[in-house]
C-alpha cells in the first residue's frame, strides 16, 4: 500500500505494547499471531537453545525461569543495563530488547494485512529523559522501522479522546498509570487543537507497585509467619527467584481482584532451590477490601501529583471537563472510586484504557506526512500523473483547502486537465476543478464530522479521457489537531561553578535550538593526553547543576586542538532538539577556529552503583540532622520555613522510601538505583532550599568579606579601569542584598572573586605563588612528568629573569597537566570545564 501518512501507532509500553492504524473511518488494532490479544507483553525471553520468544510466550515461561526473562526494560532506556540470559548466555542491551518488542509488532501486522510496516509514530511517557528517547529511536531503527515520530503518551491518549468526543475550549486531565510510570498531563482543547498545558507525573509508580505491596505486605508476612522463616524479604538474595515468582502470581491475583470480591495466590513448591522448606505448595487469599487499603498510600501519591499538576496552573476541579484514565491499574473498581472521591472531576472510561494510547497514536500518525524520502515509492509508469497533495490530515475544520501540484515524467502536465475529488460516502463532490499550466491545483473539501473522510481523485485530460495518476485517494480526518509536544525538562550546560545555563526551557513548543557563547575556565595545552574541555549537558529543573541529570558530554580533547587555549577562551555552543526531542550539540572555538560536536556518553548513561549511593544516602542524613539542629539555634518566619520543609519531608517518608530503594539497589536492580538515585537527587534539593534559608545571613557576611578582599586587592594592583568595576558592583550587591536577592548577590560574590583574581593576575606575587604550589607537587601527579620538569624547569629560569608573562604562560600549562582531583580546583559540576 501506498501511504502517504504514517498511520501506524506503537505504545511501546512498560508492561504491555500495541499497535494499531488509521484504517478509513476506523481504527483497527492488531491482535497477536500466538494469542489473538491486543496487548502483546513487553517481555523477552531466550530459552536454553537460543531460541528467542516474545510476548505471552516470554511472559509464560516467567515462572519457570525468571532470569531467562526480561520485562520492564523500558525503565532501563538510555542506561547502560545488559539484559543477561543466563540459560542461552545471551546478552541484549535494553534498545534490543524493546527492538525485539517492535519486531514482534510489525510481524503481526504482516501476517494479519500483509503490510511492511517502515513508519510508524510511537508513544514515550511525557517525563521520558532524552537519552531514552534516544534509545526509542535507535530501537526502533534495529526493528526496521526507518522513520519512527515519537509523541508522548497522555497527548495520544487524549487525541483517541479528542476523536471521539466534543470539542469545546476545556482543559482534559489525564491519568495514565500504567505498569511503570504514572503521568499525570493537563491537556488544554483549544481552537480545535490538543496540547499539554502543563504535566506531573512519577517514573516509579504504576502497576508494578502494586504488585510488589501485594508480595511485600501481605503474602511475605503470612508466609514468613507460617513456616517461621527468617529474613524472608526481597532484599535477600537467597530468595530472589521465590520473589520473582510471587510477584509474578500477585500480579494475576491483582487482575483478578479488578472482576472478583477475592483472588487466591498459589504457587507450587514456591521454596524450590531456596533455604525455604521444601516441597511446600503456598496459597493465600487476598480480598479486595485488603487490597483496597493497601494500594490507598500509591494512589493517594497519584492524586497529589494530578492536584498539584492543578494548583501549578490556579486551577481547581471545577475546571476540568473530564478525568481520562489510561493504563491497565485504571480498570481497577477501587482505585476508580478513589479518584471519583478524591479529585472529583467527571470520570471519562468511554475508550479502552489499555489501547487508548495506541489508538490515538495511530490517529495522530495519520496526520504526519512521511518524508518524500521515505515513502515507499512503486515506480511511476512512463506517462502516469504523478500527484503531490498539500493538506492537514487532521483539522478542526469541516471545510480544509487542499493545494497540490500534477506532473508527467517530470515536467508539466498536459494542456486543459481538470481534477475531481469526490468524498468516499458517495454524498459530495468537488466537481471538475482547472489545472493550471504548471500543473498547480487547489480545492476546498466538505468533511463529514468527527471522523475521517476518504476522498477520492479523478484526473481528465481537455478531451474528457481519465489519465492514470500515481496515487487516487487520501484521508482527512475532522477532529482535534495535535501541536508539538513542549519540553518536559529544561536542558542546560552545567557550569565549572555548578551553576546551570539553561539553554531550552521547560515546556519550550519543540522544535528548538539555542546558541550561548561560554569561556573555557582554565587554558588547555595542545596534545595532552588527560587534558580536555568538559560541556556537560543536563536535564531537570535544579539550580545547583549536579542536582540533575547528565545525559551526556561534548568532550574536546586537548589533542584535537590546533593550539593550545588559553583560560576564558571563548567556546560558542549550540544545542537543538527536533520535535521528537532528539538532540544535537555543537561547538565552535573562534580562537582556533574549530567546529566540535561529538558528544559522549551521549544516549546511555550508567546507574549509580549501590555503594555510591549508600554514601549519598548517609550524606543526606548527616545534612538533615545538622538542619535540624540549626533550625533550633534560628528564630523567626525563616526558621519557621525550615522546620516546614523538614517536617514535609518527615512526613512524606521520603528518607525512609530511599533507604528501602538503596537495599533493593544493593540486591543488583538498576531500576531501584535509578529510582533512588532520583529521589536522592530531590532530597538533596529539599536540603539545599532548607539550607539556603538559613544561609542568609551567613551569605550577608560573605558578601562584606568578599568586597573587602576585593578591595584591598584592587588598591594593591592600582588599576583604574578595576576600580571603577569594583565601584559598580558594589552597588549592585548592596541593591541585592536589600532586595534579599539570593542569586545575586551569589552572581555579584563570583563577581567579586572574578575581581579580586583579575587583580591578584596583575600582581607578579601571585604567578610565583602558582609556580611555587606547581612546584610542591610530586612530579609524578603531571599527566606527562617529562614536559612538566622541563615546564618547572623553564619557568624557574623565567622566575630568575623575573619574566612575569611567560611565568604565566609556564604555571598555565602545569596545570593543564594535573588531573582534576590534583588541581583542587574542580567543582563537583560534572567535571565542567566551562563558565
Ligand atoms: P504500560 O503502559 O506500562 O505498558 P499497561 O497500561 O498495559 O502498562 O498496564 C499494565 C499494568 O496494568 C500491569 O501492572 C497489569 O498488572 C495491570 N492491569 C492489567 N489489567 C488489569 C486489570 N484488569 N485490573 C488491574 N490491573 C490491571
Ligand atoms: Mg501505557
Amino acid at each position: 500500500m501506498n501511504r502517504n501518512t504514517i498511520d501506524f501507532g506503537i505504545d511501546l509500553g512498560t508492561t504491555n505494547s500495541e499497535v494499531a492504524v488509521i484504517e478509513g473511518n476506523d481504527i483497527r488494532i492488531f491482535k497477536n499471531t500466538d494469542f489473538q490479544t491486543e496487548n502483546t507483553p513487553s517481555a523477552v525471553h531466550f530459552d536454553k537453545s537460543g531460541t528467542l520468544m516474545v510476548g505471552h510466550k516470554a511472559k509464560n515461561a516467567m515462572e519457570k525461569r525468571p532470569d531467562d526473562v526480561k520485562i520492564e526494560f523500558k525503565r532501563s532506556m538510555g542506561l547502560t543495563d545488559p539484559q543477561r540470559f543466563p540459560l542461552s548466555g545471551r546478552v541484549l542491551s535494553p534498545e534490543e530488547c524493546s527492538a525485539e518488542v517492535l519486531k514482534s509488532l510489525r510481524k503481526d501486522v504482516e501476517i494479519a494485512s500483509g503490510e511492511d510496516v517502515r513508519a510508524a509514530v510511537i508513544t514515550v511517557p511525557a517525563m521520558f529523559e532524552l537519552p531514552a528517547c534516544d534509545a526509542t529511536r535507535r530501537a526502533a531503527e534495529m526493528a526496521g522501522i526507518e522513520h519512527a515520530v515519537l509523541l508522548q503518551e497522555p497527548i495520544a491518549a487524549a487525541t483517541a479522546y479528542g476523536f471521539s468526543g466534543d470539542a469545546a475550549d476545556v482543559y482534559w486531565l489525564v491519568y495514565d498509570l500504567g505498569g511503570g510510570t504514572f503521568d499525570a498531563a493537563l491537556v488544554s482543547v483549544r481552537d480545535g487543537r490538543l496540547s499539554v498545558a502543563d504535566h506531573g507525573g512519577e517514573n516509579h509508580l504504576g502497576g508494578k507497585d502494586f504488585d510488589w505491596k501485594i508480595v511485600s505486605e501481605i503474602v511475605a508476612p503470612r508466609l514468613a509467619t507460617q513456616y517461621g522463616l527468617r529474613d524472608f524479604n526481597r532484599e535477600n538474595p537467597a530468595y530472589r527467584l521465590a520473589f520473582t515468582r510471587l510477584k509474578y502470581a500477585a500480579e494475576g491475583a491483582k487482575i483478578e481482584l479488578s472482576r472478583r470480591p477475592s483472588a487466591r495466590l498459589a504457587i507450587d513448591d514456591l521454596f524450590k532451590g531456596t533455604p525455604g522448606p521444601q516441597d511446600e505448595d503456598v496459597d493465600v487469599e487476598l480480598t479486595q477490601a485488603e487490597y483496597a487499603r493497601l494500594i490507598v498510600p500509591l494512589v493517594e501519591h497519584s492524586m497529589t501529583i494530578c492536584r498539584r499538576t492543578l494548583e501549578r496552573n490556579r486551577l481547581d476541579a471545577g475546571d476540568i471537563e473530564k478525568l481520562i484514565l489510561v493504563g491497565g491499574p485504571t480498570l481497577t473498581p477501587v482505585l476508580r472510586e478513589m479518584l471519583k472521591e478524591g479529585l472529583k472531576i467527571p470520570l471519562d472510561i468511554s475508550i479502552d484504557p489499555i489501547t487508548a494510547v495506541a489508538r490515538g497514536a495511530a490517529i495522530f500518525a495519520g496526520s504526519q506526512m512521511i518524508p518524500k524520502e521515505s515513502r515507499q515509492k512503486t515506480p511511476v509508469a512512463l506517462g502516469t500523473l504523478e500527484v503531490e497533495l498539500a493538506y492537514e490530515p487532521i483539522t478542526p475544520d469541516s471545510e480544509p483547502f487542499i493545494g497540490g501540484k500534477v506532473t508527467q515524467n517530470g515536467a508539466a502536465p498536459p494542456a486543459g486537465c481538470r481534477i475531481e475529488f469526490s468524498r468516499g460516502d458517495g454524498a459530495w463532490k468537488s466537481g471538475e476543478l482547472p489545472i493550471s499550466a504548471t500543473g498547480a491545483f487547489s480545492a476546498d473539501l466538505r468533511l463529514q464530522e468527527r471522523k475521517p473522510n476518504t476522498f477520492s481523485l479523478e484526473i481528465r485530460d481537455a478531451q474528457g479521457s481519465r489519465l492514470e495518476t500515481s496515487l487516487d485517494s487520501f484521508t482527512v480526518t475532522h477532529g482535534l489537531g495535535v501541536d508539538n509536544p513542549p519540553l518536559p525538562r529544561s536542558l542546560g550546560v552545567a557550569l565549572a561553578d555548578d551553576r546551570v545555563q539553561v539553554y531550552i526551557a521547560k515546556d519550550t513548543q519543540l522544535p528548538a535550538q539555542k546558541f550561548s557563547v561560554h569561556r573555557t575556565a582554565r587554558a588547555i595545552t595542545r596534545g595532552q593526553g588527560e587534558a580536555v574541555i568538559t560541556i556537560p549537558i543536563i536535564e531537570g529543573e535544579h539550580p545547583r547543576a549536579s542536582r540533575n541529570r547528565l545525559i551526556g558530554t561534548l568532550s574536546i580533547p586537548g589533542h584535537q586542538l590546533r593550539r593550545d587555549l588559553r583560560a576564558g577562551a571563548e567556546i560558542e555552543v549550540k544545542i537543538e532538539l527536533d520535535a521528537s526531542r532528539k538532540l544535537s550539540i555543537s561547538a565552535h572555538i573562534p580562537d582556533l577556529d574549530q567546529d566540535f560536536s561529538e558528544v559522549q556518553g551521549q544516549t546511555s548513561s550508567q546507574a549509580a552503583s549501590a555503594s555510591v549511593l549508600q554514601a549519598e544516602l548517609d550524606q543526606q542524613k548527616g545534612r538533615l540532622r545538622q538542619l535540624s539542629l540549626d533550625a533550633d539555634t534560628v528564630s523567626g518566619p525563616v526558621a519557621n520555613e525550615v522546620r516546614d520543609i523538614l517536617f514535609a519531608l518527615e512526613a512524606s517518608d521520603a528518607l525512609s522510601e530511599v533507604e528501602k530503594l538503596v537495599a533493593t539497589a544493593k540486591g543488583g536492580e538498576v531500576d531501584a538505583a535509578k529510582s533512588a538515585d532520583e529521589r536522592l537527587k530531590d532530597l538533596a534539593a529539599e536540603l539545599d532550599r532548607a539550607e539556603d534559608l538559613l544561609e542568609w545571613p551567613r551569605l550577608e557576611a560573605k558578601a562584606e568579606s568578599e568586597l573587602q578582599h576585593a578591595r584591598d586587592a584592587v588598591a594593591s594592583a592600582d588599576d583604574s579601569a578595576l576600580r571603577g568595576q569594583l565601584a559598580t558592583l558594589e552597588g549592585e550587591m548592596r541593591a541585592a542584598l536589600r532586595a534579599r536577592d539570593k542569586e545575586t548577590v551569589e552572581a555579584r560574590l563570583r563577581d567579586a572573586d572574578d575581581i579580586w583574581f583579575e587583580a591578584r593576575q596583575r600582581d607578579p606575587n601571585f604567578w610565583v605563588h602558582m609556580f611555587h604550589i606547581a612546584q610542591e607537587k610530586p612530579i609524578s601527579a603531571f599527566t606527562d612528568p617529562q614536559q612538566a620538569r622541563r615546564l618547572l624547569q623553564e619557568g624557574d629560569e623565567a622566575l630568575n629573569r623575573r619574566d612575569i608573562p611567560s611565568l604565566r604562560r609556564f604555571v598555565d600549562q602545569l596545570f593543564g597537566l594535573l588531573p582534576s582531583h590534583e588541581r583542587g580546583e574542580m567543582g563537583p559540576s560534572f567535571g565542567s570545564g566551562v563558565v
